[in-house]
């Protein structure tokens, strides 16, 4: 096998949470990618370990009122529905570790031009309020801490996952560092958008052809208009069309196309890119983890000459599972 390098941040907390029985947020397919990864050869070598940021570095982005409530447990019940985990001090560290893993693959990719983070993309939190399984921002936390080392840069969020990353567009609102693009389902969560920089809302059903012609609407846009030093990557698999809550009828074989199309345009134009995995939802875990998968696949294809994970019968739609 040719010698591959692509950086793989991956903790063992990410799948770390004790949530209730029936919860629909998949904790274990952190660990069940990263063993993906392992069986197909990913080399020791390639794994970084995150470190969790400290909460002072959280302040860059959140607010400190809303940092005391988290860590106190101090919400009203109803702020701990709209997040939708249960309180426990491993959600914080757990949360805290992302956001370090994130950040470093940021700082990573910077200088080796790819990095994949094997979590990430809580983009619903807010500076004020988190809600849709997401307590702190770790893509806007990651670019302010890339951009407190960097203040020149100009980062971009590509953000694919079937949520709009609302979030991530009200804290970077006024931010002319980052620019900040969401290619969402319309009608999907949260049901009020917030003002991305370029938001492409997509409607229901949208499938293989259209939401690629979009995305590489998207992508010429940028590179025309704003030229960023380095994409920060959601490569969330909601749109997949077995996803319990995302409207799309995307196929595998259309994921990976959506990620190869990504990774081929920031190698084309010498981007460096950080890629986060993103939201998923599926009680099928082996499928689940099969489209965020194609992420790994597509990096391999792009960044290496290895085509890397032999199975061949991925490449095909008619394989799906
Ligand atoms: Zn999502």
């Amino acid at each position: 096998m040719t010698k591959v390098n692509i950086p793989f941040i991956y903790s063992p907390i990410y799948s770390q949470l004790s949530l209730p029985e029936r919860h629909r947020y998949p904790i274990e397919k952190y660990r069940l990618l990263h063993d993906w990864a392992v069986s197909r050869g990913a080399h020791a070598s390639q794994w970084k370990a995150p470190v969790a940021l400290t909460w002072e570095q959280v302040e860059q982005t959140h607010s400190a009122s809303y940092i005391e409530k988290l860590k106190a447990n101090s919400f009203e019940k109803a702020e701990w529905r709209r997040i939708g985990f249960p309180w426990s001090e491993q959600l914080l560290t757990r949360s805290l570790t992302s956001a370090g893993g994130t950040t470093l693959a940021l700082q990573i990719a910077l200088d080796s031009s790819i990095a994949i983070h094997f979590s990430g993309g809580y983009h619903h939190a807010h500076q004020d309020w988190g809600s849709g399984f997401c307590l702190i921002n770790d893509l806007a936390i990651a670019c302010h801490q890339l951009l407190l080392q960097h203040p020149n840069l100009k980062i971009a969020v590509l953000d694919t996952d079937v949520h709009q990353g609302d979030g991530t567009a009200t804290i970077f609102k006024n931010d002319p560092r980052v620019f900040t693009c969401s290619i969402h389902g319309e009608k999907n969560f949260p049901f009020s958008k917030s003002l991305s920089d370029l938001d492409v809302p997509l409607p229901k059903g949208t499938t293989d052809k259209s939401y690629l012609q979009a995305l590489q609407n998207a992508l010429t846009s940028i590179a025309r208009s704003v030229k960023p030093d380095i994409i920060l990557y959601d490569a969330g698999v909601d749109i997949y069309t077995k996803d319990e809550l995302g409207h799309f009828h995307i196929s595998l074989n259309g994921l990976f196309q959506r990620d190869m199309t990504v990774l081929s345009f920031c190698r084309q134009n010498s981007i460096p890119v950080a890629a986060v995995i993103g939201g998923g939802y599926q009680r099928n875990l082996e499928r689940l983890v099969r489209g965020h998968a194609q992420l790994l696949r597509a990096a391999y294809y792009v960044y290496t000459e290895s085509q890397y994970l032999p199975d061949t019968a991925l490449r095909s739609p008619e394989n799906e599972i």
